[in-house]
Formats: C-alpha cells, structure tokens, sequence
C-alpha cells in the first residue's frame, strides 16, 4: 500500500514538475523520437529503419528517422539536428561508436535519453540503454557454419571423423564498430582449437584482428583483400578451402574476387564462405550454391525492443534487460537486451525465413 502510493506519488511528482512539460502519465504520446541509422547501402538498415519507424508511430510517436551514408560527419550534424528539433529520445546505429560523444554529452544535458541500437555507442557514459543480438554468439555461429560446411562437424554440432587440413582465410568487420570484435573473437576462439591442431590453416597467416579488418564493412575493400590473398597464398595450386567472413556485403566482394581468379568454376569449386544479416541477395546466393551461410538476425524484435525501450523510458518505466555485464564501453556498463541468432544455410532458409514472414519466396528468387 506504501510503497504503491509513494510510487504513484512520485511519478506525478515527476510529471508535474517536468522541465519540458513532458507528459509521463500518457507515455509522453506524441513526442519526437529521433532515430539515427548508418547506410541505405545495406538492406538490413532499411529495414531496421523502417521497423523502429513503424514500431513507434503505432505506439503515437513522431518520428525523424535518418540515413547518414556511412559519412560520420553527416551523422554527428543529423544527432545534433534531432536535439534541436526537441527529440526526448535518441536511438542510434552508429557509425563510428566513438564519434558522438559531443552529441551524447548535449543529449543529457537537455535531459534526453539514448538507447543505443545493434551498435555499441564507446566512450561516454550519456548512453542509457543497448540492445542488439549476442555479438560474440554470432561469431561462433559463423566458425560454427564454417566447420559444418568444411564437414568437420557434422549437423548436430559434433565432431565428424574428417581430419582436413583446410585452408581458410578471415576476414573481419570495421575496427570503429564494436560488434566487430565481438564477431572476431566468437569466430576465432571457435577457430582456435582446430588451428592448433593443424586441421586449418590460414594459408596468408593473417591471423589478427587488425589485419582481417574490413573498414566500413566496405564491400570493394574485401574484394581487393581477397584478390591479394589469392595471389599471395594461392597462386601455386594451393586450395583455399574456407573463408571466414563477418557480414554478407563482405561475402559478395569476397566471391565476386574469387569468381574472378577462377573459382566457381571447373573443377575449382568456391570456398565455404560464412555471412551475416541474411540480406536477400546473399540468401539467393546460398540458393544458388554459392555462398554456404548465413547469420538471421530478425530485425523486426530489434526494433519492437528498441521502441518498447524509448515508450518506458517516456512512460517513467524501466526498460527490461537481459545482460548488465557484457558491454563496457568504457565509460560505463552499458545496461543491454541481447536477442539471439541463427545460423542459415540452404537447408533451413525456408523455415527460418519464409516460414517466419521475414521473406516471401518472390523475394528469394
Ligand atoms: C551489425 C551487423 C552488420 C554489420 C555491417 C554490424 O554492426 O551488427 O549485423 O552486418 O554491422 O553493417
């Protein structure tokens, strides 16, 4: 009974005295949330983007949603726009997660909250609530799906009497995106025991993170890495067996290098070659034999999360949180909903992404 009355007694304390004449009793229903995105050049953006939008008119917010091009300077100006316009909520994908920090500073400072989307947002501690998927569970997955498709491990996960040795290579995301390290060290420490063993080998011997490293995710980057490699390592009949790569734009330059030097073709058939987002070009490309898996990560519960997150924290409520240790982003420990990830390959696309209504088939073909 007391404690009941002293909550509602505060929470229209709160209301009441407000600074911005925000309304916490309603949600704060028609406030501006303002929700920041990195590129249009990936098809998984779009459709976060268009999800969070959707997720949060329906619940009666106002909306400026932004592309900022991969251009990081575009995306500081659009951040500092929305905390002109009087956004009370920031949801961010960065692009550089330590670039915002003057942003994320002048965020509090007007009493704004910051939920930090599928990206980790570095080096302030003006950043409220995380929520993305178990980043260095996808990295697994990803060395995981390379095993099973190099046949080491068999469907159930366990180890197959195949003894290798295969040569891969790795390749990882961009060194200014938290995630990619978390996508590296899954995969790798996945990797690791059989690269002690010798039943993989890195034919280049670039094992390290900074070396694999793709800035920007940039497809053209990899292509060009890939092309090296193959002349470096693989001119002289030796067979590359494998390729670790962390996101399915980086996929597609790394096959189109490939495709380019012969494989895919003949009697040299493709590596195996891993991905990320299940983007449709890279799902018809695992139709089409070509690019062996993917990771599904549903970006219709990121957005669904991440617009519950921004109601309860107009509402006056605690958002709900799965993981309070995982995510230092060195200034604070980040508070964080994880969701988890799925590995696809060509034999359980339909059920995980027709099935689901992710995808319809004419999107697939
Ligand atoms: C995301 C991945 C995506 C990559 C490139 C990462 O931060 O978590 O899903 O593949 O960025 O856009």
């Amino acid at each position: 009974g007391l404690a009941l009355s002293l909550a509602a007694c505060s929470a229209g304390g709160r209301g009441a005295t407000s600074s911005d004449g925000g309304d916490e009793s309603n949600g704060n229903k028609g406030a501006l949330v303002g929700v920041a995105m990195p590129t249009k050049v990936s098809e998984r953006w779009i459709k976060d983007g268009d999800a969070v939008k959707s997720s949060l008119e329906k619940a009666g917010y106002k909306v400026d949603l932004e592309y900022a091009d991969n251009k990081i300077p575009q995306q500081v100006q659009q951040v500092s726009n929305m905390i002109t316009k009087g956004a009370k909520v920031l949801i961010v994908a960065s692009i550089d997660g330590g670039s915002l920090s003057d942003q994320l500073d002048a965020a509090a400072e007007a009493g704004i909250k910051v939920i930090s989307y599928d990206r980790l947002l570095t080096g302030n501690k003006n950043v409220d609530y995380y929520v993305s998927f178990d980043n260095y569970k996808v990295g697994v997955d990803q060395a995981t799906s390379l095993l099973t498709g190099l046949g080491l491990l068999d469907s159930d996960g366990k180890k197959t009497d195949e003894k290798g040795p295969f040569n891969i290579e790795v390749f990882a995301g961009s060194a200014d995106d938290n995630n990619a390290t978390f996508f590296f060290n899954g995969a790798m420490d996945t990797l690791k025991p059989y690269l002690e063993d010798g039943t993989l080998k890195i034919g280049s011997g670039q094992d390290g993170f900074t070396q694999a490293a793709t800035q920007q995710w940039d497809p053209a980057l990899a292509k060009s890495r890939m092309q090296n490699l193959v002349a470096k390592s693989y001119s002289g009949g030796t067979k590359l067996d494998g390729v670790l790569s962390p996101y399915d734009g980086i996929s597609i330059g790394i096959i189109s290098a490939l495709q380019g030097a012969g494989y895919g073709s003949g009697d040299r058939p493709l590596p195996v070659i891993t991905g990320q987002d299940a983007e449709a070009a890279s799902v018809k490309s695992i139709i089409n034999d070509q690019q062996y898996s993917t990771i599904y990560k549903d970006t219709r519960q990121l957005a669904d999360k991440s617009a519950s997150m921004a109601q309860d924290l107009l509402s006056g409520k605690k958002p709900e949180v799965n993981d309070t240790k995982t995510y230092d982003n060195k200034a604070k420990v980040v508070p964080t909903y994880l969701f988890q990830p799925t590995i696809v390959t060509k034999e359980n696309y339909e059920k995980v992404l027709v099935d689901s209504g992710y995808y319809t088939d004419a999107d697939l073909k």
